[in-house]
């Protein structure tokens, strides 16, 4: 089972200088520095969705995107 990083406070898109609400968790993995198992996450507004699938795809890093409301959230507290 993969097992994707918490999110931590707001959720803002990833995109660089991108300040919108994200909609969506992209979900990639390293596999020279993660386990195979680890997910780390990306989120993306419905904008920046594909422009960062294709960002990791290109990598071979991308493997699913998920409705942020699916993903493990903590406010950072
Ligand atoms: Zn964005």
């Amino acid at each position: 089972m993969s097992t994707p990083d918490v999110v931590t406070g707001e959720l803002v898109c990833s995109a660089k200088g991108c300040r919108a609400e994200a909609a969506w968790g992209l979900l990639w993995n390293n596999p020279k520095l993660h386990t195979p198992a680890r997910r780390k996450v990306w989120l993306a507004c419905d904008d920046h969705r594909e422009h960062l699938e294709t960002f990791l795809g290109a990598r071979d890093f991308w493997r699913s995107t998920v409705p942020v409301a699916e993903l493990e959230r903590t406010d950072g507290a």
